[in-house]
């Protein structure tokens, strides 16, 4: 089949062998995106090797275990982690703190920048008819802006402000705006502010006009990606508010912490997320993702689709 692969940092279109795993589903890849994880990947950040890609879409084509032989032709998408099954984390229902974890294109497991890839069946969900693949392909970034509802307590009453008009800054203030919260998105660039305006999102430039009008926020979703994010943050949120990290930052330097002992502020940190609320968001038409889409292309394309995802919003691979 073909297949992405990364190799020491180099990417290449290559011929790879159709992936089999007992007990598994063999997954047709439809569609798949490109996400900030992949870009970081390519940068060397956990020293992957191998196919890379965990959003995605696709077709079920084979079962190994006969219990699994109705899922034969659904489309799905598919939760990216795979525990153990045996160590506390994993019987905790927390896979994705499992250590002996695999992580579909991120972590000792092929992903899907192929044809095919393979997944357990119980990491498998159905898409509705009602969620176009371009949609369904936004499932699983969806799933982890999902996540900080599980986290903090978020309600109409509640002031938020998304840091970030990246793709994730766009999905997390859609996904919090669906709670009925009084949401502002912060961006930096005014195509992007504009967008989220479009989407009917509250957007402003710039965290200083934010704090320049006073505002204080109760939760402050930090997905900048900049070194300095979580002190905006802390520059944002009011005393024993809480503030949510999206970003994972390398090089974050040592924010001050003082604000988080005078304030009294809660620091969650926030990484993958339920499909299910996110397959129903998407089916509602709460989160809209047509115009994060930026790029549409083959595999072949690579280099083009990826420095889209590195400039524009979200490139996707039409696959099969
Ligand atoms: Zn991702
Ligand atoms: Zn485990």
């Amino acid at each position: 089949m073909r297949a992405l692969v990364l190799d020491h940092g180099r990417l290449q279109l290559a011929d790879a062998p159709v992936p089999s795993r007992r007990g598994e589903c063999l997954v047709r890849v439809t569609m798949a995106g490109i996400c900030g994880t992949d870009l970081e990947l390519l940068k060397g950040y956990a020293d992957f090797s191998g196919i890379p890609g965990h959003e995605f879409v696709g077709i079920v084509e084979a079962a190994s275990r006969p219990e699994d032989r109705h899922w034969i032709g659904q489309r799905v998408v598919g939760d990216i982690n795979i525990g153990c099954g045996t160590c506390r984390a994993c019987q905790d229902g927390a896979k994705e703190h499992c250590e002996a974890r695999q992580v579909l294109g991120i972590r000792a497991r092929d992903g899907a920048f192929a044809e095919y890839l393979t997944l357990p069946s119980c990491n498998l969900h159905p898409v509705p008819d009602t969620v176009p693949d371009l949609a369904a392909v936004f499932v699983e970034p969806v799933a982890a802006a999902c996540r900080i509802l599980e986290q903090v307590s978020v309600g109409p009453a509640s002031r938020v402000a998304v840091m970030g008009d990246g793709r994730m800054g766009l999905l997390i203030a859609q996904v919090v705006a669906a709670t009925g919260a009084q949401v502002v998105l912060l961006g930096k660039h005014i195509d992007r502010v504009e967008l989220a305006r479009r989407m009917g999102i509250e957007a402003r430039r710039s965290p200083e006009s934010a704090l320049a009008q006073g505002a204080r926020f109760d939760l402050v979703v930090e997905a900048t990606g900049a070194a300095d994010g979580l002190a905006q943050a802390l520059g944002l949120v009011r005393p024993r508010g809480t503030v949510v990290l999206k970003s994972t930052v390398h090089d974050s330097g040592t924010p001050p912490t003082w604000p988080i002992v005078v304030d009294e502020i809660t620091i969650v940190g926030s990484r993958c997320g339920p499909f299910a609320p996110a397959l129903d968001l998407l089916a509602r038409g709460m989160v809209k993702v047509d115009s994060l889409v930026t790029c549409v292309t083959g595999l072949d394309e690579y280099a083009r689709a990826f420095r889209e995802a590195d400039t524009g919003l979200k490139a996707v691979f039409a696959i099969s």
